[in-house]
């Protein structure tokens, strides 16, 4: 059975592990194809790509853009992406230097609730500096004693109606799948179960996805409940969209580990159908899972 894990950060964005220590991981872990799927960032795939060369699985170049829709944050996480694509790194870097601002005014924010260095302590925590978001912040409150635990500080902080929660416009839908699609890869919409939308809302961005050439959604992610696994499968194949799998791991000990969720459900059509570099690994030979 293959093991297709299309979602996970490394220390360019906010993952914990560099890109090398991770798809090392992912192999350990029996992980056979690995999308590195950085916020806003490819700069950690050329070392991914070496990794994973050396570790014999499959690394698939990807990325997860911030994305505005209607006013609320939604993520679209780019597969089979050109990280040298000139309107995908551009667009990306655009989106990154608007994170600076946006983290000091977070700063600013939780020294007015009374909690002093969060922009300096969230910017210590962050190897990219340039990548500096609510997960640094999360963990740097969790290592002050502010919060218990990562849940805890972002039910308590850094969400909205709470300190350090800071509005922010990030790209439109229609520029992230823009970039995606240019540089030749295929835009995914990530746990589409995390967002607060009513099922009319979600419908709409399901329509308005596929319209401007999204291709698939994440079914099975860790943001998912077990629960709501066949309430996606069904969506995805209502609205003529394929189905994806993923982690999004960030780091050990907190989220889902790499390449531990379950399968797709059979009936789904996942986004690697046809995918050239995994012809000889989905060969009848090889396939179940998938
Ligand atoms: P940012 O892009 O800086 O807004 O950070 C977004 C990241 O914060 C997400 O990708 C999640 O990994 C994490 N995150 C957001 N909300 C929560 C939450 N309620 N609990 C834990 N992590 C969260
Ligand atoms: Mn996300
Ligand atoms: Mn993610």
């Amino acid at each position: 059975m293959l093991n297709i894990d299309l979602h996970c950060h490394s220390d360019a964005s906010d993952g914990m592990l560099p890109p090398a220590v991770l798809v090392a991981r992912a192999a350990a872990n029996g992980v056979d194809v690995l999308a590195l799927t950085d916020h806003d960032e490819v700069a950690g795939i050329a070392a991914a790509r070496a990794a994973a060369d050396a570790a014999g699985i499959t690394l698939v170049p990807g990325v997860e853009i911030s994305v505005t829709w209607e006013g609320v944050t939604v993520h679209v996480v780019g597969l089979r992406v050109d990280p040298a694509h000139p309107a995908l790194a551009a667009g990306l870097a655009g989106i990154r230097s608007g994170r600076t601002e946006r983290a000091r005014r977070m700063g600013e924010d939780l020294a007015r609730a009374g909690i002093a260095g969060a922009y300096e302590g969230a910017h210590a925590h962050a190897a990219n500096k340039q990548m500096v978001g609510r997960t640094h912040f999360a963990r740097w409150l969790v290592e002050q004693g502010h919060a218990g635990d990562l849940r805890g500080a972002f039910r308590q902080f850094l969400t909205r109606g709470n300190p350090g929660y800071v509005e922010h416009a990030w790209t439109s839908l229609e520029n992230a799948v823009g970039w995606i699609r240019g540089s030749g890869g295929m835009a995914v919409l990530a746990h589409p179960g995390r967002y607060p939308f009513t099922a009319r809302d979600t419908h709409r961005l399901l329509d308005a996805f596929r319209a401007l050439g999204g291709a698939g959604i994440e079914v099975i992610t860790g943001s998912h409940h077990p629960s709501e696994y066949g309430k996606w499968a069904d969506l995805a194949r209502a609205f003529g969209l394929r189905a994806s799998r993923g982690t999004d791991f960030p780091a050990p000990g907190e989220g889902v580990e790499l390449g531990r969720v379950p399968a797709l459900p059979h009936y789904c059509r996942p986004v690697w159908e046809n995918w050239p570099e995994l012809e000889a690994l989905l060969s009848p030979a090889s396939a179940a899972c998938c």
